[in-house]
């Protein structure tokens, strides 16, 4: 059974207490890997070994750091078959959607923070006649970076990149539940002639691994995705430390669906934001909201759409849904369809989990449940069940639509399907929420601001919003 190992000052070494964790395959049920467990021992020496490199590191040109940031992109391309066949065994998802989204955009990722350092500006402001101000942006050290199970490599890289462009040297820790990805990066980075120390991954369990890395003193920021009280407890450790926190945290979100919209590409657009990766995306739409008029309509169409979603094994070319991550989240999740039940809410397809035939016969599959006549303000509508699960309620007025939406303790994304260029506009101003779509979904530019207010997080990521995370400021003010 292949064996994960920890990726410390540039080789991959066993966890100094040899002790390890079992890692399923969730379309089987069946443990297929051992992963590191972790613990103080071990991030004390990636922190050294980070602590080490850090001094090179930040001294080399942007150019060189590059450099490093490309080939390793180029390699990540170069092994998408490998790596999206190991996302896909991991996590569950289809294997068409690893390699259409999860591995490119980790190839992206580090494409794109390689050349925005080349174009990272700082401020400067003269006083007339008197001084001139300007900013520096220097590396912070060692920063932290942790991630979840829902887009392993692709949230990985997403945080890897520009810490590493900005200068600075990581401990990072995938999810233990989906560590292989991480491991297969740390082989290509060592390929890709990073230099020791730079970047160090070591796996293992949140509260222990995890914990460790928020908890340590040299390590100067901590950039965690995740569920909200992780992120709370994470902010609770690191706020007196006076760490740097970036906290990409759940989601509750509304999708408003108005009649005036381009009601087909509404609907393909919607299938895809409710059930994407198995309902698994932070962004996905959990809550649709529909005006009265086209709701009967609606409902009809979009619950044949997605009794057709093939279900299955995601080695298959033609399933659009594969198994949900973990036996936990999967009873989880049929527990909020219960939950929903209780509540007075009528399922109007799915409800249930899913036998399949032949080697994903012991899987953890999830049948994609639309539920209706539900309150906005009921469990089902307000806690993140985080699957393929989503509600449908009709609204009345603009203003009802806006309140409904607004009714939740998250604040990550909304999605608004309207021609009405007014309304659109009405809607992006008072969401309360970090990201809008209007007329689409996950349509994504890697130099916007990305998060969410409330619950479901602080700070943002993407563009240069990240590289100012990973540097500090420094003001210099010159006399004339
Ligand atoms: P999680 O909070 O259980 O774990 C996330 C990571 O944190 C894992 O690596 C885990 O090992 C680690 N961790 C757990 N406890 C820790 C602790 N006490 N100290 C330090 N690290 C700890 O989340 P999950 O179940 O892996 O992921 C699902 C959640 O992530 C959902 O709530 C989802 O909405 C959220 N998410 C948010 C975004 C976003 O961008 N806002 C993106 C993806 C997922």
């Amino acid at each position: 059974m292949e064996k994960i190992l920890n990726y410390i000052d540039g080789s991959l070494i066993e966890p100094v207490g040899k002790q390890y964790i079992d890692n399923y395959e969730p379309a089987t049920g069946k443990v297929y890997a051992q992963i590191p467990d972790s613990d103080q021992q071990d991030i004390d020496l990636a922190v050294e070994s980070a602590k080490r490199a850090f001094p090179k590191w930040k001294a080399l040109s942007n150019d060189d750091r590059f450099r490093y940031l490309m080939r390793l992109a180029k390699l990540i391309e170069e092994n998408i078959d490998e790596l999206a066949a190991a996302e896909s065994k991991d996590n569950g998802k289809p294997i068409s959607l690893a390699k259409m989204i999860d591995i490119p955009r980790a190839a992206s990722n580090f494409r794109f923070f390689a050349t925005a350092i080349l174009h990272f500006p700082s401020e400067s402001y003269e006083m007339p006649s008197t001084a001139i101000n300007y900013t520096l942006r220097h590396p912070l050290g060692v920063v932290g970076c942790i991630s979840p199970w829902n887009l392993p490599l692709y949230l990985f890289t997403w945080k890897i990149a520009p810490a590493l462009a900005a200068g600075n040297c990581v401990v990072a820790k995938p999810s233990e539940v989906t560590p292989m990805s991480a491991y297969l990066l740390s082989k290509l980075a060592i390929k890709a002639g990073f230099p020791k120390g730079v970047l160090n991954i070591v796996h293992g369990l949140g509260q222990k691994t995890g914990e460790a890395i928020v908890k340590h003193n040299d390590i100067k920021a901590i950039s965690f995705t995740g569920g909200t009280q992780t992120g709370a407890k994470i902010a609770s450790i690191a706020a007196p430390l006076f760490k740097k926190l970036s906290l990409e945290l759940g989601g509750k979100n509304p999708n408003i669906i108005f009649a005036d919209c381009d009601y087909d590409q509404m609907l393909k657009t919607t299938v895809l934001s409710s059930f994407s990766n198995q309902g698994q995306i932070c962004l996905c739409g959990s809550r649709i909201l529909v005006e009265r008029s086209i709701f009967e309509k609606f409902k009809q169409d979009f619950v044949d759409k997605v009794k057709k979603l093939v279900v299955g094994d995601p080695n298959n070319n033609k399933t659009r849904i594969g198994a949900v991550v973990s036996k936990s989240h999967q009873e989880k999740i049929l527990s909020y369809i219960k939950i929903a039940q209780d509540e007075g809410g009528k399922v109007l397809c799915g409800g249930h989990k899913i036998n399949i035939e032949g080697r994903c016969g012991e899987g953890y599959f999830v049948a994609p449940t639309v539920i209706e006549n539900l309150s906005q303000n009921c469990r089902t509508n307000q806690e993140e069940i985080f699957g393929p699960v989503v509600t449908i309620a009709p609204f009345d007025t603009d203003e009802d639509a806006l309140s409904m939406a607004n009714d939740t303790q998250y604040g990550l994304s909304a999605t608004v399907w309207t021609n009405n260029l007014k309304r659109s506009t009405h809607f992006a101003t008072h969401l309360e929420t970090g990201i809008v779509w209007v007329n689409c979904w996950l349509l994504r530019d890697l130099r916007t601001p990305f998060g969410g207010i409330k619950n479901s997080g602080v700070g943002r990521e993407g563009g240069f919003e990240a590289l100012r995370f990973f540097t500090e400021p420094k003001n210099v003010c010159i006399k004339y």
